[in-house]
């Protein structure tokens, strides 16, 4: 049994006077050390004591010993939105990621920077790519690992659980900040052995069982190795459809299936029990501080109320459907998404008996629905493509274009049965598997003939497959459902830089370029059509553009090292090669001495290896750097270049008249 002692105010006032920003002393404080456990797409009711279908010995030891809400919400069923308001205590209204594959905006501060400053050591383990650092949780880490191994998206929680355990045999005079996310319930259900037989029937749940395991061998090593006081959360990201309300998985309604999750308290000025107080994950965030204690406002260990709200924006941002947002008060859920429902989910958590008719919604909750921001129109944050790939390996793809307002907005609770057909259509187009996407796209359409998204990726699919006449129908079908967007003259210019037309793509490419300098698919489309165009010039500048706003593969940096080399760009040359950290020495040295840097010639020249194809050209190079040099040994390196001499060198040797 772990001690929670009370916090010493006294100690950390001091920290507090010491200065934060100096030179990191040893402090001896006593302030709380935090474990925070984010278990992904784990349904309230699939885990504790009163969990159906499923045992979590380990979950169900530590809530004896915590205090339970038992109406935990997320803010909104996606794993990163979700995370954000963990990190930020805001709403996504307020942090701004509404769901994955965005970027959380430098500007919003976020948890562990406070930790950190606070005098934290601030170490996160998270288990899948949807939220690796690139996405923005980063931020104020220590440690952030998230290294899934050989190019995978995401690992086990048992994988993750040993990187942990090999980590906290660190000792450190600081309070520790740790954050485990583990992520095995999320589709699709493959849970090893023994799990996998006992839930044969119900591999979701077997999965739970798993990460379950998993967690007690995290707590007890936490409690075990790191000293002083401890405290312990552990929250839900969002549940999982599982076919309630036609949702087979998460994101995309507010029901409770999705929205309500486990939240389990241990620490200081926790008493053990539970709680029906409705209340947000947001609050793990404040919660934190106050152990932290940097501020007790909206912690969870005070009783303070409020009306709980929750979104799912991702079919209004994605498909032009109808926002959802949902308050809860008390015993009662409203949601409003196209019209009310209102349900009493403490009797009815199936959310079967719409209250709507007879319910009198509260001021607070009316004000709470009516003041819920939505999502600006702006276009989405560019991914890269590889990012959308990769996401789309975990089951996740958003759209990649601006929404479009519909006055025929469909409620998304009416049109479930597109659910699984939107994912798997817009994950085949990801991956580029135009032809099997097409056939979905086509139903999409005549299910939903509004869906900007899906004409767009339908009419890209025709162009990537050379099928011309229909991928310029499917064109004309986008523009009549929003004419003079970007999206589509993009989309558009895209197709024609694809065929013989491509000279008709470079107008619109320079309007877009010009107008939304960030959209980086014109960008590298237009770089592209100025290197045909022999506007070489040009095409670089657009190159080093690009690989400024995304990390370019090492390739890229070679192919643009050698444009630039070709035509005697020497210091764009230099900086590609040198960024490409690849095999590129002889480049890099030939740069280096027509750039009059012959002491980096030197170098690069040494380094490349006798194997290399054009060696011969290594040792004439090197023999002129010799001769500039004033080496004492250039007599004889001028002999070695004429020793190994191929055709080419042998008539530059010659010529030479530094070896005269
Ligand atoms: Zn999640």
């Amino acid at each position: 049994m772990v001690a929670y002692g009370p916090m010493p105010r006294r100690l950390l006032l001091l920290l507090l006077l010491l200065g934060c920003g100096k030179t990191p002393q040893p402090v001896a404080i006593e302030r709380a050390s935090i474990l925070l456990v984010t278990l992904d797409t784990t349904r309230a009711d699939a885990i504790g004591p009163e969990a159906k279908n499923v045992d979590t010995p380990a979950y169900n030891a530590l809530a004896a010993r915590g205090l339970r809400f038992r109406q935990a919400y997320t803010t909104v069923p996606q794993t990163l939105a979700a995370h954000s308001s963990i990190m930020t205590g805001l709403y996504p209204a307020g942090h701004g990621v509404h769901e994955n594959g965005r970027y959380l905006s430098q500007k919003v501060p976020l948890l562990a920077e406070q930790m950190k400053s606070a005098g934290y050591r601030t170490v996160a383990f998270v288990s899948a790519f949807a939220l690796a650092r690139r996405f923005g949780l980063g931020r104020g880490f220590d440690v952030y690992d998230e290294d899934f191994g050989n190019g995978r998206e995401e690992r086990t929680a048992k994988e993750t659980t040993d990187r942990v355990l090999g980590y906290l045999g660190r000792q450190s005079p600081q309070p520790l900040f740790l954050w485990v996310h583990y992520y095995d319930p999320h589709y699709p259900y493959t849970p090893p052995e023994p799990f996998r037989s006992r839930y044969a029937k119900q591999p979701y749940f077997g999965e739970v069982a798993f990460m379950d395991e998993q967690l007690g061998h995290l707590v007890q090593a936490f409690e075990q190795q790191v000293r002083g006081s401890k405290a312990i959360i552990i929250v839900g990201d969002h549940g999982e459809g599982l076919g309630e309300h036609g949702e087979a998985q998460h994101g995309n309604l507010l029901y409770q299936a999705t929205m309500h999750v486990p939240l389990l308290l241990l620490g200081p000025g926790i008493a053990p029990g539970t709680t029906d107080a409705p209340v947000s994950i947001r609050r793990v965030f404040h919660t934190m501080l106050d152990w932290a204690g940097l501020d007790t406002a909206k912690s969870l260990r005070g009783s303070d109320q409020e009306v709980v709200v929750g979104e799912a924006m991702r079919p209004f941002l994605d498909f032009g459907w109808q926002p959802q947002v949902m308050a809860i008060e008390g015993r009662f859920k409203t949601i409003a998404a196209g019209q009310i429902e209102v349900y009493d989910v403490i009797a009815d958590p199936a959310e079967a008996h719409n209250l709507a008719a007879t319910a009198n919604l509260s001021r607070s909750v009316r004000a709470a629905l009516k003041d819920y921001p939505l999502p600006s129109l702006e276009a989405p944050h560019a991914t890269t493509d590889e990012e959308r790939r990769k996401l789309a390996s975990l089951g996740y793809v958003s759209a990649t274009t601006k929404p479009v307002v519909r006055p025929d907005a469909p409620r998304p609770a009416d049109m479930v049965r597109l659910f699984d057909v939107l994912d798997r259509a817009a994950s085949l187009f990801v991956r580029e598997q135009y032809a099997a996407a097409i056939p979905l796209l086509e139903r999409i359409l005549k299910e939903d003939p509004h869906n900007l998204d899906s004409a767009l990726r339908l009419a890209t699919a025709y162009s990537s497959l050379g099928r011309e006449k229909e991928a310029v129908a499917a064109f004309r079908k986008a523009e009549a459902i929003a004419p003079d967007s970007e999206d589509v003259r993009t989309y558009l210019a895209l197709h024609y830089a694809r065929t013989r037309d491509w000279p008709r793509a470079v107008p619109l490419l320079e309007r877009i370029v010009a107008e939304s300098p960030d959209r980086l698919p014109a960008v590298e489309a237009l770089a592209v059509m100025r290197q045909r165009q022999g506007r070489i010039g040009e095409a670089i500048a657009l190159r080093q553009k690009i690989y400024s706003q995304r990390t370019p593969t090492t390739r890229e940096l070679v192919q643009l090292g050698e444009l630039a080399m070709a035509t005697g760009q020497t210091a764009a040359a230099i900086d590609a090669f040198e960024k490409a950290h690849s095999d590129h020495d002889l480049e890099l040295g030939v740069l280096y001495l027509a750039a009059g840097r012959l002491q980096d010639a030197k170098e690069a020249l040494d380094r490349v290896p006798p194997s290399h194809p054009e060696y011969a050209m290594a040792l004439f190079k090197r023999a002129q750097v010799s001769v500039l040099l004033q080496e004492p040994d250039h007599a004889s390196r001028i002999e070695a270049a004429r020793h190994h001499a191929d055709a080419t060198t042998r008539e530059l040797i010659a010529r030479e008249r530094l070896f005269r």
